[in-house]
């Protein structure tokens, strides 16, 4: 019986082959750190579970236009330093526009004007005000209450808001937030957005952000292995490690680099390979609540809707109306679709006298085609499990601790293990600032990538 078993586990699992680093995950993060390592003659392998690269980065055609339904702004990710400078070697142009916020309240009887909303905050010591509530409070929640002082229509505005860029409502944020709501009071965005309150800068790869992706994809060929979900991950007795896939194929590797999102750990098996305590730490690492719905419209608008679980705003040119969801609206499958844009779509054909047509849930590919509206669900994709990571109430000392290793710096949660398993990602990068962000992921690749070969100069590396 044993035999048997034995038997048929060879007959199942294949061995591919022996290589020097694998890296799990082909989003920007793990192909910057692969592409990195190929320039300094490291075999790395990418092992990417979905049929394509790029993660939570999306380009479709929307109506002929570039739409992107994931990452859109690099300059969410601050002066993006990092992906600039790889956008540049890879001779990729950035396209620049101007989002124009002229933003309403339409949550309520009859449509308000954010200034209007905003007057019953004093300006006045404004900044050491919130700071002193958010050492009193524990959630972004009690800060917004300590403002607003009831849950009516600026607090809606403003939770909102905090859902769509930071990625969960008030009660789900850690105090920390208090400085993108700052941001937001003044008339912009967050940190990386401070500017005046009529328009933020859009910055994207000309022709698609999916663009820088693929090409990275083209420079690796074949080490990168599409449809391979990793399963396990063991530390092997003699060093390295072996990784075992969902279709049954193995790999020995003698270093690794986990380029997941820390929302899929929990599908994976780690053995001992990551100790008990820092993996429960990074399984409890909190996902936002965001999905776009694209519209393409025929006319400009510059205004901005902000409703109680959706801000819809004209991106780049003012061709695209984004409507971002969060929180549970956020939760759309193909199926029901139709339910946000029943519920929504009346709201913005009344404000822009256009007629919308259904939308479409988009294939999971990217440079698709589509005649009309499409959306996408990043919480319900099984290989992100949300939109970007955020910290929860509690969780600011654990995610924010930074260390040094060797010349690195690194965020202690992350910090490397017996120099041989590296972690990269958004979620783990330095970059505390810019958190969530394609420059942060970007960032993360580019140092897990010299942190490997130091530990290669330093250590004998099985492999
Ligand atoms: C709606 C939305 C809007 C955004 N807007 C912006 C923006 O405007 N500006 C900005 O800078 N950022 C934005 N972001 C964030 C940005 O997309 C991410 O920070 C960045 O793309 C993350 O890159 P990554 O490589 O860390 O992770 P990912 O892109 O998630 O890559 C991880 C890869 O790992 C793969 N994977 C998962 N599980 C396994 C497994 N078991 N085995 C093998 N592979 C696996 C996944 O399929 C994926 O390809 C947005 C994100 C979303 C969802």
């Amino acid at each position: 019986m044993l035999k048997r078993a034995i038997v048929s586990l060879i007959a199942l699992t294949t061995l591919i082959s022996a290589q020097e680093v694998a890296i799990v995950g082909g989003g920007i993060a793990g192909l910057t750190a692969a592409y990195r390592l190929q320039q300094e003659g490291v075999d790395a392998h990418v092992y990417e579970a979905k049929g394509r690269v790029g993660g939570r980065i999306l380009t479709a055609h929307v109506d002929g236009r570039i739409g992107e339904l994931g990452a859109q702004n690099i300059s969410d990710g601050g002066d993006a330093e990092n992906l600039l400078k790889l956008l540049d070697e890879l001779n990729l142009e950035v396209s620049e526009s101007f989002i124009h916020l002229h933003r309403k309240y339409v949550g309520s009887d009859r449509p308000i004007d954010q200034d209007e909303l905003l007057k019953e905050i004093p300006q006045e010591n404004l900044e050491e005000r919130l700071e002193s509530l958010a050492q009193n409070a524990t959630n972004m929640r009690d800060v917004l209450l300590a403002l607003t002082e009831e849950e009516g229509e600026l607090y809606r505005f403003l939770n909102v808001r905090l859902a769509c860029y930071e990625g969960d409502s008030a009660e789900n944020l850690s105090p920390i937030y208090t400085t993108t709501l700052y941001h937001m009071l003044h008339g912009g965005l967050c940190s990386a957005h401070p500017g005046d309150e009529t328009t933020i800068c859009v910055r994207s790869v000309k022709n698609g952000n999916s663009t820088l992706t693929e090409k990275l994809a083209e420079a690796l060929g074949p080490k990168v292995h599409l449809n391979t979900p990793l399963a396990s991950l063991a530390k092997e007795p003699e060093g390295g490690y072996l990784l075992t896939f969902r279709n049954g194929e193995t790999v020995r590797a003698g270093q690794v680099i986990l380029a997941i999102p820390a929302s899929v750990y929990n599908d994976i098996s780690f053995g001992d390979a990551i100790p008990r305590e820092t993996l429960d730490s990074i399984q409890n690492i909190r996902y936002g609540t965001n999905a776009k719905i694209l519209v393409p419209a025929a006319t400009p608008h510059r205004i901005t809707f902000v409703n109680d679980w959706m801000i819809g705003f004209f991106t780049p040119k003012c061709d695209i109306l984004t409507c971002y969801y969060t929180q549970n609206y956020s939760r759309f499958t193909p199926e029901t679709i139709d339910q946000n844009s029943d519920r929504d779509f009346p709201m913005i054909e009344r404000t822009l006298n256009v007629q919308l047509s259904k939308p479409e849930f988009a294939l999971d590919h990217p440079f698709v085609s589509y005649l009309g509206p499409v959306g996408y669900s990043w919480p319900i994709d099984p290989y992100a499990k949300g939109s970007y990571s955020y910290i929860a109430p509690g969780q600011e000392s654990i995610l924010l601790s930074l260390e040094k290793q060797g010349q690195e710096t690194v965020r202690t949660l992350f910090a490397p293990i017996d120099s041989s398993l590296f972690f990269a990602g958004e979620h783990t990068s330095i970059l505390l600032d810019v958190p969530g962000t394609m420059e942060a992921a970007c960032e993360s690749g580019e140092r897990a990538a010299r942190m490997v070969i130091e530990a290669r100069r330093t250590h004998r590396t099985p492999s």
